[in-house]
């Protein structure tokens, strides 16, 4: 009889790993596993454009509003909250990129000077100010070219470039998720660095092609026999598209959660491990003292309150206002012109002027009033408060998309009834309006107030970690600067969410 002896290549998982989970685990590290969730969202985001560009242009009558506009936003930031970025992991415009990738031309990367998040903080404050601008919301046709137009760019930065640069550089629903992926249980962990220390091929990131199938071994009989063995195929595994390095990784930014540095590792030495919540916005320098990162992180937060703005009634009279006080309405202008003035000159001083105005100015005085002006450079002790932005500005998109998500849940049924009854297709019956319904308003807005108050006070509780971790005995004076610039925006967001919220749409200027 042979002893066996079972040398395990690494070592126990640390905490839960959810690629070890019965069934989801298995279908996770499958080779076609990101293929088969995103199979059904591209289904999805097909029938959406066909709706778009072929159904009712009422937009509470199309899949191509509702579905984005109502279901999908909802969805994702819930998804963001309990469980992980699972959009971009099962992100359909992202399957071209086999393609993509065979045409590219090898070697060539992302301009070095473009490799920041500016160009993502300007394709956010594009896609919410035309949203709002353009009622994107209620012209189907209009949303159905977004989406074709999300394929084609994805399509063409992947061939373009050897990393996924749409994904990691351009692409305002990834920067969106990359933010709020901070709070999410899940993260991309390596098992054992010492693995990762020895490895000569660093597959999880160069990915891993071989020119034919490699046999690799897992577990080693008494006599040195092979008992366990795997083989790795030789078309391979791509590695990570975002240029993530396994070992190092200590956050949720830039993870597309598509699992490729799991699936390429040669030593099974990847997982994606269960964590506290937001965990990594307590620990210290988990994101670069980058201005470009910070103004992602604060600009979104702003953004939230911005973007809820245009959907309440003074919004309205304040375009007039601006509109009147800058002549707009003397030049002859278009209503829309005019109306799409005011917004931007909105969208720039409540995204743009105030949060650089005020997170500047609460840095400066905090370094001030804590003496650290010599140890710390302005970067750095704003960088350092950029993670307190992020569970207020959840709470804000929550209170924002939870609105929308409650409002409307239902009416995904009688739309698609509707949809499939014009293709002559009767298996739903007749759409029935009634689930609609009238919802409860006063239930959904104490929920969007209890969203912003959770998270505010997340937010001050990770200010004073931080202000007593840089400051320890001078904390308190760091701590109220932050604390203000947060209670500000916390008022600012329930007054916003006490607001009857209105379709918009409709002919402002007289
Ligand atoms: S994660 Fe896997 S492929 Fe990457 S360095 Fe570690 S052992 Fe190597
Ligand atoms: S390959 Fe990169 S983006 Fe994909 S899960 Fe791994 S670390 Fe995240």
């Amino acid at each position: 009889m042979t002893a066996k002896l079972k040398t395990p290549l690494y070592q126990p998982p640390p905490a839960f790993d959810a690629l070890w989970m019965p069934l989801i685990g298995r279908l996770l590290r499958w080779r076609w596993g990101r293929l088969t969730l995103q199979t059904p969202l591209l289904l999805i985001a097909l029938l959406l454009i066909y709706d778009g560009f072929s159904g009712s242009p009422m937009a509470s009558r199309n899949l191509a509003t509702i579905t984005p506009w109502v279901h999908f936003r909802g969805l994702a930031v819930l998804a963001l909250l309990l469980v992980g970025n699972l959009f971009c992991m099962g992100c359909p415009f992202t399957i071209p990129r086999t393609l993509a990738k065979r045409l590219s031309i090898r070697g060539r990367r992302f301009p070095r000077v473009l490799r920041n998040k500016w160009i993502a903080i300007g394709t956010l404050f594009a896609l919410f100010f035309f949203y709002e601008w353009l009622d994107m919301w209620a012209s189907p046709a209009l949303t159905a070219w977004v989406i074709t137009a999300y394929f084609a760019a994805s399509f063409v930065l992947e061939a373009a470039f050897t990393e996924s640069a749409f994904c990691k550089y351009v692409c305002p629903l990834g920067s969106f998720n990359f933010t709020y992926s901070a709070v999410s249980p899940l993260q991309i962990q390596v098992k054992n660095s010492a693995i990762c220390a020895a490895c000569v091929g660093k597959e999880c990131v160069n990915g891993s092609y071989s020119p034919q199938p490699v046999t690799l071994i897992d577990e080693i009989g008494i006599q040195g026999e092979p008992i366990k063995t795997h083989e790795h195929n030789s078309r391979g595994t791509p590695g990570c598209g975002t240029l993530l390095f396994a070992p190092q990784i200590q956050s949720n930014m830039d993870c597309t959660m598509c699992l490729d540095c799991a699936r390429a590792c040669p030593h099974d030495n990847i997982g994606l491990f269960g964590r506290g919540f937001g965990a990594e916005l307590s620990r210290p320098k988990v994101w670069q003292n980058r201005y470009d990162i910070s103004f992602l992180v604060i600009g979104l937060a702003w953004l939230g309150l911005v973007n809820a703005f245009g959907m309440v009634p003074p919004v309205y009279d304040l375009m007039q206002s601006l509109a009147a006080a800058f002549g707009l309405t003397a030049l002859g202008l278009s209503d829309k012109l005019i109306e799409g003035v005011a917004l931007l000159l909105i969208f720039m001083v409540g995204a743009g002027v105030i949060p650089l105005a005020t997170t500047f100015a609460a840095a400066g005085l905090a370094r001030m009033l804590t003496h650290t002006q010599k140890r710390d450079k302005l970067r750095v002790a704003l960088a350092s408060f950029a993670p307190i932005f992020v569970p207020i500005g959840l709470g804000f998109w929550i209170a924002h998309y939870g609105y929308h998500f409650l409002t409307g849940l239902w009416t995904i049924v009688p739309v698609f009834q509707e949809f499939l009854l014009n293709h002559r297709i009767g298996i739903l019956g007749e759409p029935n309006w009634t689930l609609g319904g009238t919802p409860n308003l006063e239930l959904i807005g104490a929920l969007q107030a209890v969203a912003v108050v959770i998270g505010y006070a997340a937010s001050l509780w990770l200010t004073q970690k931080i202000a007593l971790r840089l400051y320890r005995r001078q904390m308190l004076a760091g701590f109220v600067v932050w604390a203000l610039l947060l209670t500000v925006m916390l008022l600012a967001g329930l007054w916003l969410f006490s607001q009857p919220m209105e379709m918009r749409g409709v002919v402002i200027f007289d």
